[in-house]
């Protein structure tokens, strides 16, 4: 390391205490998805104190339609009935949404992204620091240890709804800025700072920010990568969620058979076939490798005890690896998959009477293209030097915005921030102040590095 970066991990060790009193401060503010304009305001009034030029700018819902039909999805908001309300025989259409009851999403009015710019000197590499504000609702609060909202510390843990996902990212990345600022080192390159809404379900406050055209040479998405900060993925999985709703024929149980034949049939047992072949299909995908994890979610069907059902409906979500296709490639190759499985089964009922299969909501799957891996190696050269640990490559099972950021806006992007992903989503959520500070000494080398 040169001089400066020696002086970069230093300034982070000596000013621990304020870079984690930020990340609390941030917890503190509540930004459940559709409730995030008061931490942008926060985090925009931080980064305006570090000489950002910043913006507060709603995602345009109907230009994102328009630009990215395979992967523009309903805005949502994290409580009950607002996520994912819309189920269409497709992909659904901006039309479609107008049409709907459902007013508040059909706009992200009062739910704005914030844009920072810090201009460089000129003839350096710009950078995209990107992180999603929003985080999912808490859940049941009476099986919390610690106020969601408290930002208590304990055992060198910092715990609150979003503390591992995102904010520790956001806050990580603010501070490595705020290191750089503070210590006057000079940037070539321009580094751009974007905190978004509505990753959690939806990934509209990314798409919005690439469908008005905001760019760089590279980005970071700065999620929690892994324990240890050690961690880069780059690539994430998509998912396609899906419905299957079955047909039977509703006779009284003592009629269920007539000349030696089924006359009443249950919807739930052709359920049970229908199940069997999406299986199937999951196992033959995975032999060798995990290409799709197929969850049943839900099966609801049957009306009494004493009645075949007439109706079953499953349904669920397929998430898939990066291996099954990227862009909407991979989406539309996992449809035909699930559709074909769900559609062919060699059952005489099933097949006068098909289910009919839909798809509610999908996210896609991206992979960092092997040409462009200049911004993964040069922050696993970060890595090592900073911590004296090899960099562990991997990729991220569900969906993330850097999907967005790759495959849409064509921007070389990997994910590398602070803590460990599984503590995201739970009750007690929480991320390592170490891997915290860690995150934060690594990201402030590598953008000294990208864009000096
Ligand atoms: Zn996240």
């Amino acid at each position: 390391m040169d001089k400066i970066e020696q002086q970069l991990v230093q300034y982070v060790d000596e000013h621990k205490d304020d870079f984690i009193k930020f990340l609390g401060d941030l917890v503190k503010v509540p930004s459940i998805t559709g409730y995030e304009k008061k931490a942008q305001e926060f985090v925009r009034d931080k980064i305006a104190g570090l000489g950002f030029e910043t913006e507060l700018k709603e995602a345009d819902v109907k230009k994102m339609f328009e630009m990215f039909p395979e992967v523009a999805q309903v805005p949502s908001i994290g409580e009950e009935g607002l996520d994912m309300p819309l189920m269409t025989e497709d992909k659904f259409t901006y039309e479609q949404l107008m049409a709907s009851p459902f007013d508040r999403l059909k706009s992200y009015k009062d739910r704005p992204n914030l844009i920072g710019r810090l201009k460089g000197k000129g003839g350096g590499k710009s950078l995209i620091l990107n992180g999603h504000i929003d985080t999912v609702p808490i859940g049941d609060e009476s099986k919390w240890h610690v106020d969601p909202f408290g930002a208590e510390i304990k055992d060198g843990k910092l715990y609150g709804r979003g503390a591992v996902d995102m904010k520790g990212g956001v806050a990580a990345m603010v501070s490595a800025v705020e290191t750089l600022t503070a210590l006057k080192v000079p940037l070539s390159g321009d580094l751009m700072l974007q905190t978004v809404v509505n990753e959690e379900h939806a990934g509209g406050g990314a798409l919005g920010i690439v469908a008005d055209g905001y760019t760089a040479d590279a980005a970071i998405v700065t999620e929690p990568a892994g324990p240890g900060g050690n961690v880069i993925l780059d690539g994430n999985g998509g998912g396609v969620y899906w419905e299957v709703r079955i047909k039977g024929h509703e006779t009284h149980a003592g009629s269920r058979w007539q000349n030696n034949k089924p006359f009443g049939i249950s919807a739930i047992e052709k359920a049970a076939l229908v199940v069997d072949s999406l299986i199937s299909l999951e196992k033959g995908l995975n032999k060798d490798k995990t290409m799709m994890s197929l969850c049943i979610g839900t099966i609801k069907g049957g009306t009494y005890a004493t009645a075949t059902a007439a109706e079953c409906v499953i349904n669920g979500v397929a998430y898939f690896s990066p291996g099954l296709g990227t862009g909407k490639e991979g989406i539309m190759r996992v449809k035909k998959m699930l559709k074909d499985a769900a559609l062919n089964i060699d059952d005489e009922w099933l097949k006068a009477n098909p289910p009919v299969i839909k798809f509610q909501h999908y996210d896609d799957a991206y992979m960092l293209p092997s040409d462009k891996q200049e911004i993964k190696t040069l922050t696993e050269d970060a890595i090592r030097d900073v911590l004296g640990k090899e960099p562990v490559i991997t990729q991220l099972g569900g969906g993330c915005d850097a999907r967005h950021f790759g495959n849409q806006g064509g921007i070389p992007v990997i994910v590398y921030g602070p803590g460990d992903i599984k503590m995201a989503h739970s009750t007690d959520e929480y991320i390592s102040l170490d891997d915290y500070i860690k995150g934060i000494k690594v990201l402030a080398v590598t953008i000294y590095r990208w864009c000096k």
